[in-house]
């Protein structure tokens, strides 16, 4: 087992892996956080998982706390899942025909949560693209609103972010996304009720949804001020548009109904993924029947999907929500409770300013004395201190996000060895972003 700085910055095996990657695969990742931008180094490529631990090549074990990003609410290999998925395998991988297990994971979501009716896909990115065009659809409008800081995955017209911080008509924020593409898009300053009702103002009756994360952990995580979410459904609903809650991140993490179990909100339409794909590709959208009967075949907006509803993804996911009970979600809560308490003491001793922000039992720690409430000020936050922070965590064997503008996620499998590593991998990291 790892100790407090016991491994060293170099490691061989996972910078031979990325070496040969880089001539492969852009950046040798694919996906761009997974290269250690924000941080530097050599990113760990991962060997296995088992329960709270992470392996990597150069043979080094971590504590887990970004968990695949938040999927993995058992921990790494849970043996319900792992034989659920051998068990689909073996009676085939994918039909692209309708199974019973759809049907099953189907009514598991519309159990926990507010939707009537929901549609199976392959990721989060399609799902919010999927309810964007179906809002289009339904209401005939084109114009969406979103909040600067929230990520919806890599939709051309959600990457309109502005990163400004104020109300503005999106640019693009990735060449290749059009400008025509963007110019649908305003981005507003999150947790900012007046914003929005001045652009509903404006021109709510060309405004087809508002979408929003339940709670945002892609800024770092920055709970919903009392009452925004609200908000938001009241200031659509008002002006004929649909409200879009993104609960890719929250959903069946936070509590059983996501955060839509801990706040509800008279929303239209949601989006899943993450937990309810148990670590392999699956993602959902849903909402009022209404709506969702516009959609093909039972409605004219088109959405499908080779491999939407894939036994093996289904199977992972049926078997991670029905493990998930009461229990599950008060150990979340008190793990989650329990490092951000032992992060925030640590870095109080070593006397670096810090905020500790949580949504339900997602968390994150910002490097600031701001008080974070939107993008702007999540980006107050040392940069040069958190990549110190992180990297002193990596050598005492914890697995932190590579970036302070993500949350940290924990699993129901961080035992008491897990809590002890990291326990003793805090003080020394703390000294080294002070
Ligand atoms: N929506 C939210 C809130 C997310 O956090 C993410 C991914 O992190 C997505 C959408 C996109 O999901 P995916 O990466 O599965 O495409």
């Amino acid at each position: 087992p790892a100790g407090p700085g016991r491994y060293p910055a170099a490691a061989p095996a996972s910078q031979a892996l990325f070496d040969r990657a880089r001539a492969l695969v852009p950046g040798g990742v694919n996906s761009p956080v997974r290269a250690f931008l924000a941080v530097g180094g050599t990113p760990r490529f991962m060997a296995r998982g088992e329960g709270a631990w992470l392996f990597d090549a150069d043979r080094r074990r971590y504590v887990d706390l970004v968990c695949s990003w938040g999927p993995l609410i058992h921990g790494h290999a849970h043996p319900a899942v792992v034989a659920a998925v051998q068990a689909a395998a073996v009676d085939g991988t994918s039909f692209g025909a309708p199974t019973e297990a759809e049907v099953e994971l189907a009514a598991e979501i519309v159990a926990r949560t507010p939707v009537e009716q929901v549609r199976l896909v392959n990721s989060g990115t399609e799902a919010t693209m999927s309810a964007i065009r179906l809002a289009r659809g339904f209401t005939g409008r084109s114009r969406i609103v979103k909040f600067a800081g929230c990520y919806h995955g890599h939709v051309d017209a959600l990457l309109a972010s502005a990163g400004s911080g104020v109300a503005t008509l999106g640019l693009p924020d990735s060449p290749g996304v059009t400008g025509a593409a963007a110019s649908e898009t305003v981005v507003l300053p999150y947790n900012d009720v007046s914003a929005v009702e001045a652009v509903f103002a404006a021109q709510g009756s060309e405004i087809a949804a508002v979408i929003t994360e339940a709670a945002p952990g892609n800024m770092g995580v920055v709970a919903p001020r009392d009452g925004f979410n609200q908000a938001l459904a009241r200031i659509a609903h008002a002006h004929g548009a649909l409200l879009i809650i993104d609960e890719v991140m929250t959903g069946f993490r936070v509590s059983a109904g996501g955060w839509a179990g801990l706040d509800p909100v008279d929303a239209d339409l949601y989006t899943f993924g993450k937990v309810m794909g148990g670590g392999l590709p699956a993602a959902a959208f849903g909402g009022r029947a209404e709506v969702m009967g516009r959609l093909a075949p039972a409605g004219p907006v088109y959405q499908a999907g080779t491999l939407s509803g894939n036994p093996l993804a289904t199977a992972a996911g049926l078997a991670s929500l029905r493990l998930a009970d009461a229990s599950t979600y008060q150990r979340l809560d008190e793990t989650a409770a329990t490092v951000g308490k032992l992060a925030s003491d640590a870095l109080a001793v070593a006397g670096v300013p810090h905020r500790l922000s949580y949504a339900g039992n997602m968390f994150s720690v910002f490097f600031t004395d701001a008080d974070v409430h939107d993008y702007d000020t999540a980006r107050t936050q040392d940069v040069a201190a958190f990549r110190a922070f992180f990297h002193a965590m990596l050598a005492g064997g914890v697995y932190l996000p590579p970036s302070s503008f993500e949350s940290w996620f924990v699993s129901t499998a961080l035992d008491d060895a897990a809590l002890e590593q990291v326990a003793a991998a805090l003080p020394v990291a703390a000294e080294a972003a002070a």
